[in-house]
């Protein structure tokens, strides 16, 4: 045996290898164990496992974000046996781990207005404009839950989906890690519904992010929910006009201009040049504020730094208002996102690519599953940007256009659909369709596609569109 470097020892590598069988039965390194540590100590050779196969799923959602919540309540709404992975301890990725509370091009047929209709009858909504509006995130954390209950999803949070399998071109296999050790699932049919692309990635298709893989990228943002006294008192700084009575007058434009008065008023800056309270019900609202330039989403480290810095940031800018006294005077943090926002992931290759003239063409596809209304929001890639053009529009109006369901289907691998900001699309296509209306109506096509797929044995690709909206329309969801 090769004596391995920097003192880690094979007994060392034995006993930590014990440990871990106790928290996960299948930790049981293999009889044919190759030494961990390369003969130069540069390289850690991981021990492959035999994992038992679970089998029980026609569909197998990652991610349970806007996308993947309403892949899963359609693809188990239409008969399929279904599995969501996320890695949160909650459902709704951005909407709830993330705190977003507002709501664009959601003026759309199916779940999206099902899921008007339900906030609703919670009395969750404000601000209510058909496409545009904000919601409570605990409200919709416990709604989405029962409705994916109810549809019959198994669910497991506290999940991360870490590696992927390939027979040939065929996905076959997802691993997944958790509490439980590493897990293995098999399905017909997957939908990376992870934003960033994760299980597209590992399956081995090719992707994009950003405007080039290493970044200029959209800045992450992390937002919260903060407690003022009397949000009427501070009515003029609070963003989007809608109905409600605590919005400010004159547009978000002007609230912005009139809140970043009150911020040099207190002597404290943004790293987002927009910055914008949001009303959320009563004395609730969120501040969006921060912004953290040239961040990978798949850099764990960069997340890290991007993560405490703009807590800190939030709490620095609460603080500094809190001491204006007045409409401020007891102006709390509630809680920050235990998710950064992440606006620019990996956007995986499918069989379309949805790009910039699709918008200025306004072009539309027989298969099309969504309408994007919505125009391009790209917030600027550096600090230096964000001082001159906070946030540009591409330099062009972008017409209504498709969003076709080859979009949602993986090109290098079979078996494999994406739904939501990962779909197949250029970076100023991806600027204007990844808000969170268009995310659960591709998330709806994607479910409904991959049931009827697995359910009738065949690929995503063989399926038509036609099919899976006739199917829709039976479930309800296209009316
Ligand atoms: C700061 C910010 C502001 C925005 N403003 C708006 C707005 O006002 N209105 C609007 O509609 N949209 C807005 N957007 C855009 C929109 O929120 C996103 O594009 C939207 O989240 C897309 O939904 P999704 O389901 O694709 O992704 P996400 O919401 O990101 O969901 C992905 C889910 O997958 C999970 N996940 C990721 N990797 C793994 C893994 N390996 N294993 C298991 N689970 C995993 C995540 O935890 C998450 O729950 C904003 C985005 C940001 C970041």
């Amino acid at each position: 045996m090769i004596a391995p470097a920097n003192g880690f020892t094979r007994r060392h590598f034995l006993c930590t290898a014990a440990l871990g069988a106790v928290s996960g039965a299948q930790l049981a390194w293999s009889a044919d164990e190759k030494p961990a540590l390369s003969p130069e100590g540069k390289h850690f050779n991981e021990p492959s496992l035999k994992l038992p196969i679970k089998n029980d799923a026609d569909v197998i959602v990652c991610g349970a974000g806007p996308a993947g919540i309403a892949a899963a309540i359609t693809a188990a709404r239409a008969g399929a046996r279904t599995r969501l992975f996320e890695v949160h301890g909650c459902l709704g990725g951005v909407w709830t781990a993330g705190l977003l509370t507002y709501i664009f091009d959601f003026d759309k047929p199916g779940l999206t207005r099902e899921l008007v209709k339900k906030l609703d009858e919670r009395d969750a909504r404000r601000n209510r404009n058909p496409s545009r509006f904000t919601y409570e995130p605990e409200a919709m954390k416990l709604l989405i839950e029962e409705m994916c209950l109810e549809a019959g999803v198994k669910i497991q949070l506290h999940t991360r989906v870490a590696a992927a399998y390939r027979q040939g071109q065929r996905l076959t296999t997802i691993i997944t890690e958790s509490k439980s050790g590493r897990e293995a699932w098999a399905a017909p049919v997957f939908i990376d519904a992870t934003g960033d692309g994760d299980l597209g990635a590992q399956a081995g298709c090719a992707w994009e992010t950003g405007q080039a893989k290493d970044c200029p990228c959209q800045p992450m943002t992390m937002n919260a929910l903060t407690v003022v006294k009397d949000a009427k008192a501070l009515g003029k700084f609070i963003s989007f006009n809608g109905t409600d009575e605590f919005t400010g007058p004159g547009g978000h434009l002007t609230c912005v201009e009139a809140f970043k008065g009150e911020l040099q008023r207190a002597g404290v800056g943004t790293s987002y040049g927009h910055p914008t309270i949001f009303h959320v019900r009563d004395n609730l609202v969120m501040l969006m504020l921060n912004h953290e330039y040239g961040i990978m989403a798949y850099d764990s480290a960069k997340i890290s730094e991007a993560t405490l810095r703009s807590r800190a940031e939030i709490h620095r800018v609460v603080k500094a208002l809190r001491s204006l006294g007045g409409g401020w005077e007891s102006l709390q943090v509630a809680t920050t996102a235990e998710q950064i926002g992440v606006r620019d992931g990996r956007r995986i290759r499918g069989r379309y690519t949805v790009t910039k003239e699709d918008l200025i063409q306004g072009t539309k596809h027989p298969d099309a599953v969504c309408r994007a209304t919505f125009g391009v929001d790209i917030h600027a890639e550096s600090r230096e940007k964000n001082t001159t053009e906070t946030i540009s529009h591409g330099g062009f109006k972008a017409k209504p256009y498709d969003i076709p369901l080859r979009a949602l289907i993986a090109k290098d691998i079979d078996g494999l659909m994406m739904a939501g900001r990962c779909i197949s699309g250029d970076f100023t296509a991806h600027a204007s369709y990844r808000v969170t209306g268009n995310a659960v109506a591709m998330g709806e096509a994607a479910g409904v596609v991959a049931a009827m797929a697995a359910k009738s044995g065949r690929l995503p690709q063989a399926v038509e569109w036609r099919e899976g909206a006739e199917q829709l329309a039976k479930l309800g969801q296209r009316i």
